[in-house]
């Protein structure tokens, strides 16, 4: 009989976010694959998890993946972590979730943190419509394109960036949406947590007078306030 394969959601930044559930499929797994073995091992000492670990990401996910295939085919269960928060959400979990759904592996998850919700009920603005865009493209002409298409759309939109990419995605979002409502949304959970709600501009003005670290999830809706008040 084949085995099972687990998406199991860790925390984004505090190690009490994990669920009980969470804990008993990580100890119960045959094999955890890990975006980064190191970083997950903090996590499973933390709460004394003695499974195997190996690594999972986005160079090795293909190679990977059909190993992992194999030790489900043969029975194993395989448990998949990322280095934070829900695989599969803007990160090579996706990969072996189609893989093991396209060849008949039963899959479970296990529910937990996802940077993209916390930031959006913490933004405020409505959640009953979001779209959620993951990482911009890198180049910036390509960045400024697909932040256009947003022009209009009734929604909250949630997007992750790095902290070297904040400034340039601001000012592009303040080019092409004017000088709007944002939530920059920063260590969540961590001891540096910080949302800023704010005015793009001020948000621009912030992080050109600040330096720039951690983790950030954006949130913004991309018309004006009075629409945001309809
Ligand atoms: N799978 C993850 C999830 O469920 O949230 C997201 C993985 S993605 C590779 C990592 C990005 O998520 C970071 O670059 C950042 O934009 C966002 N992120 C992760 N942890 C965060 C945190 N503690 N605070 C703010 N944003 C975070």
């Amino acid at each position: 009989m084949a085995g099972m394969l687990y998406i199991v959601s860790t925390p984004i930044g505090n190690l009490k976010d994990i669920t009980l559930r969470a804990i008993e499929v990580l100890k119960s797994a045959d094999l955890i694959a890990a975006e980064d073995t190191r970083h997950t091992k903090i996590l499973t000492s933390h709460y004394g998890i003695d499974k195997p670990l190996t690594s999972y990401f986005e160079h090795n996910k293909v190679t990977k993946g059909d190993y992992l295939l194999k030790l489900l085919k043969e029975g194993k269960n395989v448990a998949i972590v990322s280095d934070a928060g829900t695989p599969g959400i803007s990160d090579p979990g996706a990969h072996i979730i189609k893989l093991a759904i396209d060849n008949g592996i039963a899959v479970e998850q296990i529910p937990g943190p996802c940077a993209l919700i916390t930031a959006l009920v913490l933004s405020g603005m409505p959640t009953d419509r979001f779209f959620f865009e993951g990482f911009l493209p890198v180049k910036p002409g390509a960045r400024k394109n697909r932040l256009k298409e947003f022009l209009g759309i009734k929604q909250t939109v949630v997007l992750y960036e790095s902290p070297h990419r904040l400034l340039k995605t601001l000012k592009a979002i303040h080019d092409i949406f004017g000088d709007i409502e944002i939530a920059c949304c920063r260590e969540l959970t961590k001891k540096f947590e910080e949302t800023r709600r704010q005015k793009v501009s001020e948000a621009i003005e912030h992080f050109t007078r600040n330096k720039i670290l951690g983790e950030f999830t954006l949130v913004f809706y991309p018309s004006k306030e009075e629409e945001l008040k309809k």
